[in-house]
């Protein structure tokens, strides 16, 4: 059975076509700057790959310009043959803590949820209700990035505030990036050949965030209410006191706006030293840059705080595994996250490290208690997983 994962975003839509039988991916693509001049489609197969560059005017005529790319590439004859659709949906808030068959009623839960993920819900939706527009024979399934973190306890996704901004405005803890922590929890599971095991999970990318996994279950995350909450990342500061924004905002008059893009737009790594990809920030740090490897250090240090903090609450860890584009490609960022953990029974094995990480790679030392995995996140594929075990299929 055939199924198209589709990860619908406000101006971009990245596509992923599985064969499920063998689990292997047949084609991948993307439409790019969806509403600008500069817009374009791409379609990549085997070594092959296809573009079209043209004025891409909304989702509608993206996804139809998708399905011309998998009917010309030779990959299906028409969108009737998918056996489903899978859907990345950002935000599932309390209601939606699995993946479910997506019909009219879904599709007004979804929408009931856009306040809590203003920039990603809807861009969601629009991908949603145009397949089904356009397929609407082919089941469609949606996969929620909060969905993996349903099971963390109310003591540790409730804020200490009001009760009832809870009640009435649904403010808590939901976390996000769920589906890579449940596909890295998944292959370290497969490789311990332990059901239930207990991990940190660290997703380290531009966004980035850790889970605390206990009997194979989630019960902590990093990121919040919103993503911006937890780890320092290339954009987003992560956490810091909520009385910085009063005493910004009365000190030099920021409004909400400014303090919404001081916070997500223009802090992390870049707020610090002025770049927010790793790959410069390591080489800046490299040639003597020291707010370059002040960010580094600030970087590496708040996982470390984490980790001990998680530990503490998960108890006799079985393993910690790194993900996302600097997870699992910066051999120095693990060695500094890793660095004096022995006394957690954490120890890397430094050449091992240096290892290109296809698939699982094992880096921690003979002496480790706790095993250092490094796995490369296929969100697209947890995706496509999730969406046929729904279908039981
Ligand atoms: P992601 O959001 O998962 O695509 O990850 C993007 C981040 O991964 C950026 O900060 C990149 O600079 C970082 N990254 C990718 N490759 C490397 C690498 N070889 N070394 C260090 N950082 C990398």
């Amino acid at each position: 059975m055939k199924i198209l994962v589709l990860n619908s975003g406000s101006s971009s839509i990245k596509f992923q076509l599985f064969e499920m039988n063998e689990k292997i991916s047949l084609a991948c693509g993307i439409i790019e700057q969806i509403g600008e001049q500069e817009s374009y489609a791409k379609i990549e197969f085997g070594d092959k790959k296809i573009e079209k560059k043209e004025v891409i005017s909304n989702h509608k005529y993206g996804l139809k310009l998708m399905s011309i790319l998998l009917i010309e590439s030779f990959i299906i004859k028409n969108l009737d043959e998918l056996g489903a659709i899978g859907h990345r949906v950002v935000h599932g808030g309390e209601k939606f803590s699995k993946p479910v068959l997506i019909n009219g009623e879904v599709i007004e839960e979804i929408e009931k949820l856009i306040p809590l993920a203003p920039l990603h819900n809807p861009a969601n939706l629009d991908g949603i209700k145009v397949t089904m527009e356009q397929s609407p024979n082919v089941p469609q399934v949606a996969v929620f990035d909060t969905a993996f973190h349903a099971t963390i306890p109310s003591y540790a996704y409730m804020y200490a505030l009001p009760y009832d901004t809870y009640v009435h405005d649904g403010v808590r803890r939901y976390g996000f990036h769920g589906t890579s922590h449940h596909f890295v929890l998944k292959e370290a599971s497969k490789y311990l050949v332990k059901e239930k095991i207990n991990a940190i999970t660290l997703h380290l990318g531009n966004g980035a965030s850790m889970a605390a996994i206990k009997d194979g279950k989630c019960i902590d995350t990093t990121m919040g209410l919103t993503p911006l909450e937890g780890l320092i990342m290339g954009t987003r500061s992560g956490d810091l006191d909520p009385a910085i924004l009063f005493y910004l905002a009365r000190k030099n008059g920021f409004n909400i706006d400014d303090l919404d893009k001081l916070l997500n737009k223009n802090s992390g790594l870049k707020g610090i030293c002025g770049n927010n990809d790793m790959r410069e920030v390591e080489k800046m740090a490299k040639k003597g840059d020291a707010k370059a490897q002040l960010a580094l250090n600030m970087f590496s240090y708040r996982i470390k705080k984490y980790i001990g903090s998680y530990n503490a609450v998960i108890g006799k860890l079985d393993c910690i595994v790194f993900t996302g584009g600097i997870g699992e490609n910066d051999i120095d960022t693990r060695v500094r996250c890793c660095e004096d953990l022995e006394h957690l029974g954490i120890e890397l094995d430094l050449i091992k490290n240096n290892q290109r990480a296809k698939e699982i790679i094992d880096i921690s030392s003979k002496k480790s208690k706790v095993k250092v995995f490094v796995i490369p996140t296929n969100e697209e594929l947890e995706i496509a997983e999730q969406t046929n075990s729904l279908l039981g299929t």
